[in-house]
């Protein structure tokens, strides 16, 4: 008999543990390299400026239909909600940044092209992939300096010094090489030069989280309006993009990794398509095109601000609580549980609703008073209720609380929705 049994079995016991820790350490660096070594999930979002739907579809476009053959292409909208408080000017940078910010011109307040005052505390999505994943790489080819300059805010103290680890831009400030005409030739070949550019460097580094911006279809909108010139400008964009394409499926066919491909423009256009800016249907609509398949959203006419927490879901890119909550989009990846929070105080109640989409039915309502998210401070939220998501609304009694503006959010199994309301 040992003289000390508990001694015997505590070495047995961590002998065996040690093994299991062992053990763990193999299994998890296996699972590791499974997973962001073997299938490195990469991501490609491709704006071509002002393409109304209806041009689109009845111009021969194979590169982009191709692409779609693979997920999904849909009509979609953007401009916040019309005549209410998140109402956003469909002008092209207001565009860009509702689709990287995940927010309407109300939060992000870039309200034209001159982009004077941008609210930074939006985070893009560019910074917060690059704030949780320092190693990896961003990368921007653009017919328009801006998109890295003052959208997102490369090098900016109050973007907290983002890094744009690769940038091929501001071709259009070199008038020696590509010496400005007035049918804006130049800029069909800076986004030539600028696609092609994109597409080698796809090719050669595959860039993690890659925006690519091409211009010339808003010049000959604006120039000609719904017209030959409109659709021939359309189909060197699919050319272009073919390439940016071809690129993608060499890197999935020859180095195991996986795409999130989103093309999509920033507004629609009126007046027989020679202008935009207004909040005309035919202004507001937009489209979107991606190899991925995605969720009912999807079919439901999706917003241009649904694409942000969509490159967040397929990169897991951890997004902190109190900016989930600023967020106007919802995921087109995984279960949709609900969308279309709107919500009024009438008579000291505050009656919310939305619309259900989901199986598993519970969720939270939470408000705050005032706004300090977009000062860069935290707003306190205090919880109103529990509700179960297939009432599709809710109401409660807020008479208690003085207040003049409140954000309300609903919380889901997976994301929130928001909606700012006024006491009456
Ligand atoms: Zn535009």
């Amino acid at each position: 008999m040992p003289k000390n049994p508990s001694v015997f079995s505590k070495s047995i016991c961590y002998k065996i543990a040690f093994q299991s820790f062992v053990l763990c350490l193999i299994l998890a660096s296996f699972s590791c390299t499974s997973k962001t070594e073997s299938h490195p999930k990469k991501v490609v979002l491709v704006i071509l400026d002002g393409i109304p739907a209806s041009i689109l579809e009845k111009t021969p476009t194979p590169h982009l239909d191709a692409i779609a053959s693979q997920g999904g292409y849909s009509r979609a909208w953007l401009g916040g909600e019309k005549d209410g408080y998140s109402e956003t000017p469909t002008i092209s940078a207001v565009g860009y940044n509702s689709m990287l910010t995940g927010t309407w011109v109300n939060k992000h307040n870039v309200k034209d092209n001159s982009i004077q005052f941008p609210n930074y505390h939006y985070w893009t999505i560019f910074r917060h992939f690059k704030e949780n994943f320092p190693q990896k790489t961003t990368a921007i080819y653009s017919t328009w300096l801006d998109n890295r300059t003052k959208l997102l805010g490369d090098g900016l103290a109050e973007t907290g010094n983002l890094k744009v680890d690769y940038h091929f831009d501001g071709l259009e400030l070199d008038t020696v090489r590509f010496p400005h005409d007035t049918l804006s030739r130049y800029i069909h070949e800076i986004d030539k030069t600028v696609a092609s550019k994109a597409s080698e460097d796809i090719n050669r580094f595959s860039p993690d989280l890659t925006w690519v911006y091409l211009q010339y279809t808003d010049d000959m909108g604006h120039r000609y309006g719904n017209s030959p010139e409109m659709e021939a400008a359309v189909q060197e964009a699919d050319r272009q993009l073919g390439e940016i394409w071809n690129a993608i499926r060499n890197r999935e066919e020859n180095h195991n990794e996986e795409f999130l491909l989103i093309v999509t423009t920033d507004h629609g256009r009126a007046q027989g398509g020679f202008h935009h800016g207004g909040q005309s249907d035919e202004e507001r609509e937009i489209w979107i095109a991606s190899n991925s398949k995605f969720n009912k959203r999807f079919d439901q006419k999706p917003a241009i601000v649904d694409v942000f927490p969509t490159v967040a879901d397929y990169q897991e890119i951890p997004i902190p609580r109190d900016h989930a909550m600023e967020l106007d989009g919802v995921s087109l990846l995984g279960d949709l549980f609900a969308t279309d929070l709107k919500g009024k105080v009438d008579e000291g109640k505050l009656i919310v609703n939305w619309k259900n989409h989901g199986n598993n039915p519970n969720g939270k309502v939470w408000i705050t008073f005032g706004n300090q998210f977009r000062y860069g401070n935290k707003d306190e939220y205090q919880l109103l209720g529990e509700v179960n998501l297939s009432d599709n609304s809710a109401e409660f009694d807020v008479s208690k609380f003085e207040f003049r503006n409140a954000k309300v959010v609903l919380e889901m199994p997976k994301g929130f929705l928001n909606y700012w309301v006024e006491k009456e």
